[in-house]
């Protein structure tokens, strides 16, 4: 009873032009990269499809009857020049939002200490209205809002080590002193989102920005120095990971530096505060990683530390 991986081959379905580093192959890789020994252990769950009413927490209705609307039935159908939609992508979307809450009651019931989510399309830039960087969903404001709304979970901490900015996650929980969104990005970078200033309404939001060519030591200072310190005071009572692995050395579209090293140590020093906080609780969402290499390795580490729980 430790580690739940939610999975299915719908994710695959979300096609993307030749040449898009958002494709089916992430999927691939990982599944490759969990397939081993080490590994055996995981309690693997197929996702179902999300209800409207969870999405709805995060989501205007307006916005998803107009993806609902412009859902191909072939082709691709694109919503600016990153973010598309083919036939099976909003399927996809919908699955990434249903395991979103399907970990919540895994982790909640206690079926599980905590979950990784390998889903695709991403979500942490879509905002309330708005899709964009590949984005359709936000699965882990998702997920934030169904424990809330489920469950005796008041406080949530979501902690976003990709390497874009979660524009949307900042966006959607900007006025709410309830939710604890914490970043680590680098900047600029796309969405251009995320300085230090920007701190929320309540002062919930902490956006810590790296420069480009940083690595190890100033990604963890960060979070030795500021992420750490606020998500220990907060004593949340889940922690969501928005888990983008695009800020290793080799990723084509970030500059950091990091490797899976650090992807393993920022798991296990999250996992330390979890487990004197929630019970261990954490949801670790898929966002970025787009060297497929890189991204296998990567998962595979943060995975294995957090089936140490
Ligand atoms: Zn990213």
């Amino acid at each position: 009873m430790t580690t739940v991986l939610f999975e299915n081959s719908v994710f695959l379905d979300h096609e993307t032009p030749f040449g898009h580093p958002e494709c089916a192959d992430r999927l691939v890789a990982i599944k490759t990269a969990l397939s081993g020994n080490l590994f055996k252990a995981l309690l693997r769950q197929a996702s179902i499809e999300g209800r409207a009413e969870d999405i709805l927490r995060v989501h205007t209705q307006a916005y998803v009857a107009q993806l609902e609307k412009i859902s191909p039935k072939q082709g691709l159908a694109y919503i600016d020049a990153d973010t598309i939609l083919s036939k099976g992508s909003l399927k996809a979307a919908y699955h990434g939002a249903g395991a979103a809450c399907q970990a919540v009651d895994a982790l909640m019931q206690g079926q599980a200490k905590n979950a990784f989510i390998a889903s695709r399309p991403p979500g942490h830039h879509a905002e309330t209205a708005t899709a964009m960087g590949f984005c359709l969903f936000n699965n882990a404001a998702i997920a934030a809002r169904y424990a809330q709304a489920t469950y005796a979970a008041e406080r949530i901490a979501i902690i976003d080590f990709d390497v874009h900015h979660g524009n949307g996650t900042q966006e959607i929980f900007w006025d709410d002193a309830s939710v604890l969104y914490c970043s680590s990005h680098q900047m600029p970078l796309f969405p251009g989102s995320g300085a230090k200033s920007e701190t929320g309404k309540h002062g919930t939001v902490v956006n810590v920005p790296l420069n480009n060519g940083d690595g190890s030591e100033q990604f963890r200072d960060a979070y030795e120095h500021v992420i750490l310190p606020r998500l220990a005071a907060f004593r949340p009572d889940l922690i969501i990971l928005s888990a983008g692995f695009d800020a290793h050395m080799h990723d084509p579209l970030g500059g950091l530096n990091l490797d899976e090293a650090d992807f393993a140590w920022v798991t296990e020093e999250i996992m330390n505060i979890a487990a004197l906080n929630c019970q261990s609780r954490i949801i670790s969402v898929l966002e970025g990683g787009y060297n497929l290499q890189a991204l296998g390795k990567s998962v595979a580490a943060h995975v294995s530390v957090l089936q140490t729980a």
